[in-house]
């Protein structure tokens, strides 16, 4: 009896947890539905003429592609864009082409397709696997000519038969956005880390994911049975049934402990000795809200508005903002919702902004300053939140706040836009909170002056971490100095909290930091007055925080602070940890990120 296919184990960063088993799907962004179009005679020359144009021109980007890679990878590795172009000259695949289009009188996306279908079918019969393997060369070029033909279509999820693991090189948040929960078990992508908005969304979407697994799209293929451990960070190809079982073992455990959780749900985040911090969750997609209140939540700490303004070609309305804050605002009465003004830029692209691009987008027009650009965009939006306010307990968060000139200002436009509402009278709470998002190190390191003129502080540390550190979030080959355990975060968390509390006004921590249990303790120790996470996460840090006092925080935030490195103070914290929380740090399915 033939053997089946190999079990391979892959392993990259888990950044969703869970365990999850399926079929591949590989989601090639260039993938395109090409429909059949017949021909008049007299068009045939004119198709002839387009099919010539779009192989010149995929050849010129191809040589374009050939110059800058030899520049950044050297010569010897450059050679695989010579293949491609190599393959664009093959005159089976491009004359083929020209007379399937004379003879059958068809598009030249359709004469193509059927001509590249041959082509690749002959790859298929090699018995060589390295010549055989070449297929994916040869379907990237056809790809590439298809996307000039159709003049570059950007492509989106789509609808998917059944359950399935999407692979893809990447994915934009747009693009996880739209994957659907009962279509989707999970996903894995070659590249991404874990404070990209891609694994933001898919924690808060829970659908357990892994990331840079480096070549996941070239050795997964379609329809391949995969086992996704977005715990661990693993991913099992063609399983056997030995391994089918221990997984099967792994994912009821993990089912199990999340249960045990979900009885806290009603209790508060209390230590031993009596101190309680609030936890809230972070909400990505209005229609979570009643999610996060099942995880126990006590309100939405983040809401990351910007993902209204995403897959859409137009702009939100003002309307349209307001319904939808509003049945959140309402949905989660009695509890608080922080509205975060829009933070799109950088990795959030809301197709409906003109965007030129930008060298350095992370460092670039997002966020608050792009809201000060578009005055008319930023009064819609404050305009609906302050509606909605009047259904609940909303506050209100400007995120990448740099300095003071730019919290005044953004204050001076709600001003004015409460003003004008007084006028006509439309209501709002009148006294709601206007809080900064302390991200960026140079709001950090004034945190004392900013405090006086603002009634709340959010800490992102997404951001916090990414500037401080000068690492792209997204950047998986710098994801190792994303150190929040670094003297020098911790030095910028200890001064916010402190400038917040001598201000008496409230701190909250709302990047992903606050939802690791791994730093709940030292967190707790810090003095934080409320933490805003996944939903997924809060019974989790909930468990810790009611397990240990004020007293042994603190200690614990005593030695860290007494570590000259990041990896001094990540041992002493997980050494505690894992001595404290055998269960919960070291068993698996229990913890959410690895060390
Ligand atoms: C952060 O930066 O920590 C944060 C919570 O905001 P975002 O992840 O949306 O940038
Ligand atoms: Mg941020």
């Amino acid at each position: 009896m033939a053997a089946g296919p190999r079990k391979e184990v892959l392993t990259g960063v888990g950044v969703s947890p869970g365990i999850v088993s399926g079929t591949a799907y590989i989601l090639s962004r260039e993938r395109m539905s090409v429909n059949r179009r017949d021909l008049r005679p007299d068009d045939v020359p004119v198709e002839i003429a387009r099919f010539k144009r779009a192989v010149s021109t995929s050849k010129d980007q191809l040589e374009d592609i050939r110059q800058r890679a030899t520049h950044a990878i050297g010569r010897e590795h450059a050679y695989i864009i010579d293949t491609h172009i190599l393959i664009l000259e093959d005159r089976a695949l491009v004359n083929g082409t020209l007379q399937e289009i004379q003879s059958s009188r068809v598009n030249a996306e359709w004469a193509l397709k059927r001509v590249a279908g041959d082509f690749i079918k002959i790859f298929e019969q090699i018995e060589d696997e390295y010549l055989r393997n070449r297929r994916a060369d040869v379907e990237h070029v056809v790809e590439r000519i298809l996307r000039n033909l159709l003049g570059n279509p950007a492509e989106g999820v789509p609808d998917l038969p059944h359950a399935v693991i999407i692979v893809a090189h990447d994915l934009t948040p747009a693009d996880t956005l739209q994957l659907k929960r009962e279509q989707v078990v999970g996903f894995v992508t070659d590249i991404g880390g874990r404070t990209s908005h891609t694994a933001i969304m898919a924690r808060s979407l829970e659908i357990p994911a892994v990331v840079a697994l480096g070549d996941a799209t070239g050795r997964i293929k379609n329809g391949d049975p995969v086992i996704l451990d977005g715990t661990r960070g693993i991913v099992v190809l063609n399983p056997d049934p030995g391994t089918f079982l221990e997984y099967l073992e792994r994912q009821r455990r993990y089912i199990t402990h999340d249960r045990e959780l979900a009885k806290l749900r009603d209790m508060p985040a209390r230590t031993v000795d009596g101190c309680e911090v609030r936890l809230l969750a972070n909400l990505d997609v209005p229609d979570d809200a009643q999610s996060v209140l099942d995880h126990g939540a006590a309100g939405i700490g983040l809401f990351r508005t910007e993902f209204l303004y995403m897959n859409r070609s137009t702009l939100p309305t003002e309307e349209e903002q307001f319904e939808a804050y509003r049945q959140v605002a309402e949905r989660l009465y009695p509890h608080p919702v922080v509205f975060r003004t829009l933070d799109v830029g950088s990795d959030k692209i809301a197709d409906a902004m003109e965007k030129r691009p930008e060298a350095n987008p992370a460092l670039g027009l997002r966020a608050i300053r792009l809201c000060l650009k578009n005055i008319g965009l930023f009064r819609t939006q404050l305009r609906a939140i302050l509606r909605a306010s009047a259904y609940g307990e909303a506050r209100i968060l400007f995120p990448m706040i740099s300095g003071l000139d730019e919290l005044r200002l953004a204050k001076y436009i709600l001003d004015e836009v409460r003003r004008e509402m007084i006028e006509e009278a439309i209501p709002f709470k009148e006294d709601i909170k206007v809080g900064a998002m302390i991200e960026i190190p140079s709001a950090a390191v004034i945190a004392d002056l900013i405090a006086l003129e603002a009634d709340f502080f959010s800490v992102g540390t997404n951001d916090l971490i990414q500037y401080a550190m000068a690492i792209d979030r997204q950047n998986e080959n710098v994801a190792y100095l994303y150190e929040p355990l670094h003297p020098a975060v911790l030095r910028l968390v200890r001064h916010i909290v402190e400038s917040g509390r001598a201000a008496g006004i409230p701190v909250s921590m709302c990047g992903e930091m606050a939802g690791d249990p791994l730093f709940s303790v030292i967190i707790l120790g810090l003095g934080f007055d409320e933490l805003s996470m996944i939903g997924l996460s809060v019974p989790r840090v909930k468990k810790i925080i009611r397990s240990v006092t004020m007293d042994e925080a603190r200690l614990l935030v005593t030695r860290a602070f007494d570590c000259k490195t990041a990896a001094e103070a990540q041992e002493t914290v997980y050494a505690f940890m894992r001595a404290r929380f055998p269960e919960e740090i070291t068993s698996e399915g229990e913890q959410i990120f690895q060390p």
